[in-house]
């Protein structure tokens, strides 16, 4: 949902286009998880991408695809995947086709991969050796794995081709292409302050990011549904402000997103709004940046000097999982009991058989035997626990499909809150799993 002036994201000059190589995305059997990365991560450069297309393995069919994006012109075109030593790896291939440039060999980039190939035990073979070739007039991006990525300027395009394995890609990504693009912005605003009109044509770099880039703010909220924050945030006039305002919607909460100049002036703007909206939105707003309800009720814990445990029903092992995502929870986190079966939370837990009998497994009782059980039982300061049905069976009119209790021990209160979640078991399952760390995290708010 965007509210505000969209269409300025779009302006000429500061497109960008992607095209991913596989025939593993286009039969699904792998998610194009790198669309979403580059997408965003565009965007925060004031860079906005109107074209994203997957390409089967195949020399003609990326070449055109290739053709054509350069033709409309993007100040940066990202080619995903295809430089790896296999026969369908053909992006090398094809950008020198596109861009009518030969493919030279490189012997010290030959020598890297050999050595990488020989640190993780993989046997060398002479297939491999195509990988050192890169299209004439290209620099090389340093190895991330075994797969060497390169960037080309090709008139007012930056042709930037990345491995297509995340990790690599993102790597690369973030550590040599956006220091090109925030050069290349920082020389065109040099160009603009001075008259000029444009930017020195053909010089690496030259023409790669647009005029000044965007600063970005993300307010992460939870328990506001998308449809109504996106109501509440329309009552206010953004037109005219210089500023977008958008959201975005996951199963960790929804996003609020500010966008405005890269400039102080941009940046009094955005804080006024900022204010304006974690006024309005009070404790639901759990931080502003790119961190997790993980984090941020991790970092609660640990600066409040308490435990958490944790007694799951429906949930099965997740929120022990979300809370052990972040690096140093053992701080905090002292471990969990995976009470699927009413004699686990019975025999384990301590949960009462006669309470079990009269209120029944999905309850508020239950949920807060449960977490009161495995606060004893692991001697924790606090403790959480779920109890709900995920579907997609199981459900009745008193206890529908998506019924769930979270509950929660902290400074000798506990507290169960009864949500009613949609979409599938899994959906269901991780938005429980979110809304009990939401729940401790505000509870140590207090
Ligand atoms: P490699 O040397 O690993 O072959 P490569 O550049 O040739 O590198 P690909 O063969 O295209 O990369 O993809 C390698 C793996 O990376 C794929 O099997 C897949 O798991 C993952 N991958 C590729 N493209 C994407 C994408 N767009 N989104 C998410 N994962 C991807
Ligand atoms: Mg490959």
């Amino acid at each position: 949902v965007e509210v505000g002036d969209k269409a300025r994201e779009g302006e000429p000059g500061r497109r960008a286009e992607m095209i991913f190589s596989g025939d593993e995305l286009l039969r699904g059997d792998i998610l194009n998880t790198n669309q979403s990365y580059l997408g965003e991560r565009l965007l925060d450069l004031g860079i906005f991408a109107t074209h994203a297309l997957c390409v089967t393995d195949d020399l003609a069919a990326m070449v055109t695809a290739m053709r054509e994006s350069l033709a409309r012109r993007p100040v940066v075109l990202v080619l995903s995947g295809g430089l790896g030593p296999t026969e369908d790896d053909l992006t090398r291939e094809a950008v020198a086709e596109a861009l009518g440039r030969p493919l030279e060999h490189h012997e010290d980039l030959l020598g890297q991969i050999r050595s990488r190939f020989a640190s993780r035990g993989f046997t060398w073979s002479d297939t491999n050796r195509k990988q050192a070739l890169i299209p004439r007039g290209a620099s090389v991006i340093p190895l991330k794995g075994t797969a060497p990525g390169f960037w080309i300027q090709q008139g007012d395009t930056l042709v930037v081709a990345l491995p297509g394995v995340p990790w690599e890609l993102k790597e690369m990504w973030e550590g040599a292409v956006e220091p090109l693009l925030r050069a290349g912005a920082d020389k065109e605003d040099a160009a603009d302050a001075a008259g000029g009109a444009g930017s020195p044509a053909g010089a690496a770099g030259a023409s790669t990011a647009g005029p000044a880039g965007q600063s970005v703010r993300r307010i992460r909220t939870f328990g506001v549904g998308e449809s109504t924050l996106a109501e509440m945030l329309s009552e206010f006039d953004w037109r005219g402000e210089d500023a977008t305002i958008g959201t975005r919607a996951a199963l960790d909460g929804v996003t609020v997103i500010l966008r405005g100049a890269a400039t102080p002036d941009g940046a009094r703007k955005l804080d006024a709004i900022q204010e304006r909206v974690l006024a309005m939105l009070g404790e639901r707003v759990f931080g502003v940046g790119t961190e997790g309800l993980s984090e941020v009720t991790g970092e609660a814990l640990r600066k409040a000097g308490l435990t958490v445990a944790v007694a799951e029903s429906c949930t099965g092992g997740l929120l022990g999982k979300r809370l052990t995502d972040v690096p140093g929870s053992s701080d905090y986190f002292l471990g969990g009991v995976t009470a699927y079966d009413n004699l686990v939370k019975i025999d384990v837990l301590d949960v009462p058989a006669g309470l079990l009998a009269q209120y029944g497994a999905v309850s508020e009782e239950t949920a807060a035997a449960m977490a009161e059980g495995v606060c004893r039982l692991l001697h924790s300061d606090c403790a959480l626990s779920t109890t709900g049905i995920a579907g997609p069976d199981g459900g009745s009119e008193e206890k529908p499909v998506g019924l769930v209790y979270v509950g929660n021990v902290a400074r000798g209160v506990t507290e169960v809150e009864r949500l009613r979640l949609f979409g599938s078991r899994d959906q269901i399952r991780e938005r429980a799993a979110y809304a009990a760390l939401d729940l401790l995290r505000r509870r140590l708010l207090r």
